[in-house]
């Protein structure tokens, strides 16, 4: 009898440990796509950034400067600072150039988390009510020109349970606190056995945000709405009560989720402009961690002239969407026309006459050979702010 048992949890073992093997093998094949072949003649820039990280002045483990490190270290071109109820830090970063650095609020409201930027100061001990509900909160930002991201709509603990204002400018589609949470124990753990071999050990955790982007699309039919790649970075795992983990780090976080906006040419990429962007929705929202972002462009040629996403455009003749990636990448594009795929294509230079009314986006995968039969699978890379092609009234 114990022998039978000590057999069983041999093998049981065994087989545990080859499955971790498969995992670190297959961790090895996600590495990011970043080899400098960009073909890419769009006439656009790219400016990436993280959006929703948290300090020491909420639940983060970092102080501005360290974030500003981390931020610089990974190349980005903005960041977006959302302490849990606070804007202490909106006066300090104002005028940042490197990176641009922005300071809202992540507040906590009874519909949900709100990440709101221009609204009124607010400092710990928040409470909804002294500020008049949601609505006045919105009054305010708009006033300064601000904007309000839903912050984690489908997060297990935290959704969002009320309607979305038509005055909101975006949703997350991806928020890489939440992201990991709906994976198995298994999968977890084979991504903390890659962690001391890889840098993107987490990678075999990011997946296809589904419901999110039903969200978006829902939404996208009524009000123009932003995709966002939220890292909701804290940089902070509690170990007791004094104690905590700088874990993943600030630049980890940074380099595994990213919103990329498309903006002129000619942009100086300063604060306004990022605002601008974002209020917009110029946005593409993706994992960093399969590749960097700026290696995509996303755009609609018009008879007004080149657009990016979150644009409106007048369908009819002319209008072709442009999607590029790298010569050589293995991709899979799709375009979405209200909500449902309608056409898909692994070209590198995309053209795709779009004439008829609707609401248009684009999801971009690599495919990636991965264990054990090294078949392709497909990997969620980015996904964009959706075109609104709308018959003039
Ligand atoms: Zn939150
Ligand atoms: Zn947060």
């Amino acid at each position: 009898m114990k022998r039978a048992i000590l057999t069983i949890s041999a093998i049981f073992l065994l087989l545990l440990f080859i499955n971790l093997l498969i995992g670190l093998a297959n961790t090895a094949l996600l590495a990011p796509w970043n080899h400098g072949a960009r073909v890419l003649e769009s006439p656009f820039k790219t400016l990436s950034g993280a959006v929703h990280i948290h300090s020491r002045h909420s639940d983060g483990s970092g102080w501005l400067s360290r974030i500003q490190q981390a931020a610089r270290n990974t190349g980005l071109d903005f960041i977006l600072l959302t302490d849990h109820n606070d804007t202490v830090l909106a006066d300090s970063v104002s005028g940042s150039t490197e990176p641009v650095m922005l300071a809202g609020a992540e507040l906590s409201l009874q519909a949900g988390h709100l990440l709101l930027y221009g609204g009124p100061r607010v400092r710990d001990g928040f409470r909804e009510q002294d500020f008049g509900g949601q609505q006045a909160l919105l009054d305010s930002m708009e006033q300064n020109s601000g904007f309000a991201i839903v912050a984690h709509p489908f997060h297990p603990k935290i959704s969002w349970k009320d309607s979305i204002s038509r005055r909101i400018a975006g949703i997350e589609v991806i928020n890489a606190d939440v992201e990991w949470r709906n994976d198995s124990p298994l999968k977890l753990l084979r991504a903390i056995f890659a962690l001391p071999f890889y840098d993107h050990a987490m990678n075999s955790l990011l997946d296809m945000p589904h419901k999110e982007l039903a969200l978006l699309d829902s939404l996208s039919q009524r009000q123009p709405v932003a995709a966002i790649g939220s890292v909701d970075a804290h940089a902070r795992i509690k170990l007791s009560k004094t104690m905590f983990w700088r874990f993943p780090s600030y630049e980890k976080n940074f380099r595994l989720v990213q919103t990329a906006l498309v903006v002129p040419d000619s942009s100086t990429g300063d604060s306004t402009a990022v605002v601008e962007a974002l209020k917009r929705g110029n946005t593409i929202a993706g994992y960093a961690a399969f590749g960097d972002l700026r290696q995509i462009s996303i755009w609609l040629d018009s008879t007004d002239g080149p657009l990016p996403p979150g644009s409106v455009a007048t369908p009819g003749e002319g209008p072709v969407l442009r999607v590029q990636t790298p010569a050589g990448y293995a991709v899979s594009v799709r375009l979405y026309q209200n909500g449902i795929r309608i056409r898909e294509s692994n070209s590198n230079d995309i053209r795709w006459p779009v004439e008829k009314p609707g609401v248009y986006r684009v999801v971009v995968l690599q495919l990636r050979r991965q264990f054990p039969f090294l078949s392709r699978s497909e990997i969620a890379w980015a996904f964009s702010s959706p075109f609104y092609m709308h018959s003039p009234e």
